[in-house]
């Protein structure tokens, strides 16, 4: 299990600094726990690896000096790919807000080898003439995230409360509505709403659909391009049986959005794939279709949304969904959760396409 490391994590993540077999310290009393602590207390991000109740691996990054500060694994646990994971989730979250990354390590060594093959490019060696400056850059490590989710500088506020609560805008099924096409809500989201309903949170449900075209009704996607795409009159949206539905489907979404605007929300939460309040992925063409195609970009009310400056999370992105909570909750129990566009699906389907 990846997650973000605790001060309580430090004792065993030095032990795990004193024992590693490459970039040893020459003196063991120039890297102390109490600089672990120190590192930790300005703008750094850190997570470790936990199998069975023990710290495997951690990495420590400073988001201020862009720098990869540490990233060891406890030497029986070598080889499992321990640190490609840690080194994954922790590009994930500070190339959510930073594009370059150093770090300086021992040239010629396993761990130059390991960093080349992530991305790192060579800036030739630090001033002391003995290590490798190595280089990482956004594009060379991941597809670009999206920007409609919120950037991570989203969650460095104050706690809501009762008083102050966070206003989310929600797709009305994802809130217990039954709007979908055929009366449901689409699938059971109990889970997310035992956290989401509370003082703290005032939501806002709307489902666009059934503010043009009632329930039950026809399905409707964009064909010829994503939701931006139909506000902008160069795509459109048609139900299953080819109706044009594209007025009906921009009406609602210039609906959702000034709703928006007038609650003054400052996050959404909508339902990936829906040609409507799809934010990452929605069809392109009919879902109907024999060979039905995915599409990167939002449906046409999400895109109302991202263009009206509100950023948007869908009940696929976990990542998201977990830095929520911890805001809410008032905890950090982030493990190694993932976005939608980062799993393996989001991956391996668009990579095809390319
Ligand atoms: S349009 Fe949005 S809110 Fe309405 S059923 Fe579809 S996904 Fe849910």
């Amino acid at each position: 299990m990846i997650r973000e490391m605790l001060p309580s994590d430090v004792p065993a993540a030095h032990v795990i600094r004193l024992r590693v077999r490459e970039n040893r310290l020459s003196d063991p009393s120039k890297v102390t726990e109490q600089d672990y602590h120190a590192f930790m207390a300005r703008d750094t991000m850190s997570w470790v690896c936990e199998v069975d109740g023990l710290i495997t691996g951690f990495v420590m990054v400073d988001m201020e000096k862009r720098n990869l500060w540490a990233l060891f694994v406890a030497p029986e646990h070598e080889g499992k790919g321990i640190g490609r994971r840690l080194h994954d989730a922790m590009c994930s979250a500070y190339f959510a807000r930073k594009d370059l990354l150093r770090l300086s390590t021992g040239p010629a060594s396993r761990a130059e080898r390991f960093y080349r093959r992530a991305g790192y490019t060579d800036r030739g060696l630090a001033s002391n003439g003995k290590e490798l400056i190595l280089e990482l850059t956004q594009p060379d490590q991941m597809p670009a995230r999206p920007q409609h989710l919120p950037a991570a500088s989203f969650f460095d506020r104050p706690r809501p409360t009762a008083e102050r609560p966070l206003v989310v805008m929600m797709s009305a099924c994802l809130g217990g509505i039954g709007c979908g096409v055929d009366g449901s809500t689409n699938g059971d989201h109990t889970s997310l709403r035992s956290w989401l309903i509370r003082p703290e949170v005032r939501l806002v449900k709307f489902c666009p659909e059934d503010f043009s075209f009632g329930t039950p009704r026809m399905t409707p996607d964009s064909h010829g391009g994503n939701g931006f795409d139909v506000l902008d009159g160069k795509a459109r949206s048609l139900a299953e049986d080819g109706t044009d539905w594209t007025e009906g489907m921009v009406k609602a979404a210039y609906e959702m959005r000034d709703r928006a605007l007038r609650e003054q929300v400052e996050l959404a939460i909508l339902m990936d794939i829906s040609g409507a309040c799809g934010s990452t992925v929605t069809y392109l063409g009919s879902r109907f279709a024999e060979n039905k195609v995915y599409q990167k970009g939002p449906g046409v009310a999400a895109a109302s949304l991202i263009r009206a400056g509100i950023p948007v999370i869908s009940q696929r992105d976990d990542r998201s969904l977990r830095m929520l909570r911890d805001l809410i909750e008032g905890t950090t129990v982030l493990q190694d959760e993932r976005d939608h566009w980062e799993k393996e699906w989001y991956q391996g389907y668009f990579a095809q396409q390319q």
